[in-house]
């Protein structure tokens, strides 16, 4: 987390390093132009992809809100980033809604088939499946939740009927998007897997092989889904011929020839017949002033970023070195998933502490521990959000770790010119999600019950993320919206599995602390501390502040990037600003309806 503003200079070099990655000499077709920052006005958007981002704005420019072009922009990812979201997949979407002042959440979670008991992932033996055994199967498909999760958002917040909020993705899934080095990389790594299902082969490795960079990939099969569900909305998905597609294929995956069987998913029908996308309460904490809303469980991302929001807030981390800034952010948000790990799972099938976790008073009993010049030892108790806060307890039992989640998933963030914004994270979990392809139908299938917890880390421990009938796995997701004085001041969210929470932890304390800019705050090297002995840390994280943070006690493990994340911030005067990943990822997309030259110091006002 440098701590210096954005300069016109290191802007202009950030937009055009975007540009000049976006096409290398040997693609048959130019890749569309990307930037990872824009300000101007009329509506913004922040997403992973050009395609996206350009046909968000468009929806945008025709007098559609933030929660049209946000539809129109994931829909748009099913096409391009179908490894990381899609109908067959879920996620969380947070909105400002401007005409009422108040942020809302609703809940597109994938959810557990009611056949679906608490050993589901154990094998004959009693043992954990082997992590990939389990996401390449048909039971690890939940209930897709971001068809309905489409049709609420726009019934509620939106000014569009899904006919044309799809119109978009699927003239771009007809015609195709140019394969990048990002998509043929995710789709080498997919390899082995997609290669055990015919349909994800005949879909993603064009003629046997993998697609090459500066190729145009076409999927008139999704092109066909989204038209069937543009004419008779989602329906379909979930009673109709495309539903029985999708159960079908979850209980009885094709494999090729040669293939060991995978193991058989257990939806039925009726699982998704009886499938909700949920209107729920957003969590909300203030933090130096600020209103901070997110995503109440089944995710834990409002939960944990927002209790270790409250650690924080009881240390002055913009008057401190950054080294101690960053001391202090690892120690809160190992703090907050103990707590994480410990109680959140799915409201309607475990009692969620919600209140006490996100309350001040338990904040302060889990900051007392720690110290300016040493770090916890990891892997630290969970703590005790009773009611009854005093000072430091005692030492405790050591939370049992998270389970596995994967690195995939996208976000994407849209603000319009009324104050409008929405914040999506959405995900079909792993990268390539289950591997399974819906025959004939241009989208893959998710592995989101692998988020269960398969077993207890501890028999004498509760552990609120067993599998259930009808349960939802507990998420990471944590798609936030910042308020100030009650206007939207900044959104943003990101992808990276458990390492979501730490990723929007770490932009806010640099944006909101650091007095960084949205887009310094996005590229600053990461690390994510999650109650584990040793964190994971980026290169430029090591480099730049591993001696001093091991010094007191910090260990990190190497890893080359940490999420993608993307935002958006509204700045005095109607401005905003779109900021998108200038690297991790490929680099993201930025954009705005109407772009505008702004001087350097307008980029970072302050913020809390
Ligand atoms: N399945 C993860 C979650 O819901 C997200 C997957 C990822 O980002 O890798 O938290």
């Amino acid at each position: 987390m440098p701590r210096r503003r954005t300069s016109l200079f290191a802007l202009a070099t950030l937009v055009a390093g975007g540009i000049a990655a976006a096409g290398p000499a040997a693609a048959q077709e130019p890749l569309p132009e990307k930037r990872s920052l824009a300000i101007g006005t009329g509506g913004a958007v922040a997403t992973v992809d050009p395609d996206a981002t350009r046909i968000g704005l468009e929806v945008l420019a025709d007098g559609g809100n933030a929660a049209d072009a946000a539809v129109a922009a994931a829909a748009a990812l099913g096409v391009t980033e179908p490894y990381s979201a899609g109908i067959g997949g879920g996620g969380f979407f947070v909105y400002h809604d401007a005409a009422t002042g108040t942020v809302s959440t609703i809940d597109g979670r994938e959810t557990a088939p009611l056949a679906m008991g608490a050993d589901a992932f154990l094998d004959e033996q009693g043992d954990p499946l082997p992590f990939q055994e389990a996401v390449q199967s048909g039971l690890s498909v939940g209930t897709p939740g971001t068809p309905l999760t489409w049709a609420r958002a726009l019934e509620l917040f939106g000014t569009l009927p899904l006919s044309e909020a799809l119109a978009g993705a699927t003239r771009l899934a007809d015609e195709g998007f140019v394969v990048d080095e990002t998509f043929r990389q995710q789709t080498a790594e997919n390899e082995e897997k997609f290669r055990r299902f015919p349909a994800t082969v005949e879909l993603f490795l064009p003629g046997g092989a993998l697609p090459e960079v500066g190729t145009r990939l076409r999927n008139p099969d999704l092109a066909r889904t989204y038209e069937l569900l543009a004419a008779e909305g989602v329906e379909p998905m979930y009673s109709g011929a495309l539903a029985e597609d999708v159960v079908r294929t979850a209980q009885d995956p094709t494999e090729a020839p040669g293939t060991a069987p995978v193991r058989a998913g257990l939806l039925e029908l009726g699982d998704l017949e009886r499938y909700e996308a949920l209107v729920r309460e957003p969590t909300r904490i203030e933090y130096r002033g600020l209103e901070v809303y997110g995503m109440a469980p089944p995710s834990s991302g409002g939960s944990t970023v927002g209790e270790a929001l409250n650690v924080l807030e009881r240390f002055p981390l913009a008057d401190v070195p950054e080294d101690a800034a960053l001391h202090h952010y690892l120690e809160a948000s190992a703090l907050a998933f103990a707590d994480r790990n410990a109680y959140v799972g799915d409201p309607a099938h475990v009692q969620v502490p919600l209140a006490e976790l996100l309350s001040d008073e338990f904040a302060a009993e889990r900051a007392c521990g720690i110290a300016p010049d040493r770090a916890l030892t990891k892997p630290l108790p969970a703590g005790d959000p009773d009611g009854e806060y005093g000072p430091c307890p005692a030492e405790a039992a050591a939370t049992p770790p998270a389970g596995q989640e994967g690195p995939s998933t996208t976000h994407l963030t849209v603000a319009d010119a009324d104050g409008n914004v929405a914040s999506y994270t959405l995900t079909i979990e792993q990268t390539g999600g289950s591997g399974i392809t819906v025959p004939g139908r241009g989208f893959l299938l998710n592995n989101e019950l692998t988020d269960f917890t398969f077993a207890p880390a501890d028999v004498s421990t509760p552990e609120p993320n067993l599998p259930a009938p009808g349960k939802r796995p507990r998420s990471s997701m944590a798609p936030t919206i910042v308020l100030q004085d009650g206007a939207p001041v900044l959104a943003l969210g990101s992808p990276g599995g458990a390492t979501i929470i730490t990723t929007v932890l770490q932009t806010l304390v640099g944006r909101v602390d650091r007095d960084l800019s949205l887009l310094d705050a996005i590229a600053a090297p990461r690390a994510s501390q999650r109650n584990a002995a040793a964190g994971q840390a980026e290169p430029g994280f090591i480099e730049a502040h591993g001696p001093q943070l091991t010094a007191l006690g910090h260990a990190f493990t190497p890893t080359p990037e940490i999420g993608a994340a993307t935002g958006i911030e509204l700045l005095p005067g109607g401005l905003l600003l779109a900021a998108a990943e200038p690297e991790r990822r490929g680099g993201g997309s930025a954009g705005v309806v109407q772009d505008v030259l702004v001087e350097a110091d307008g980029l970072a006002p302050d913020l809390g």
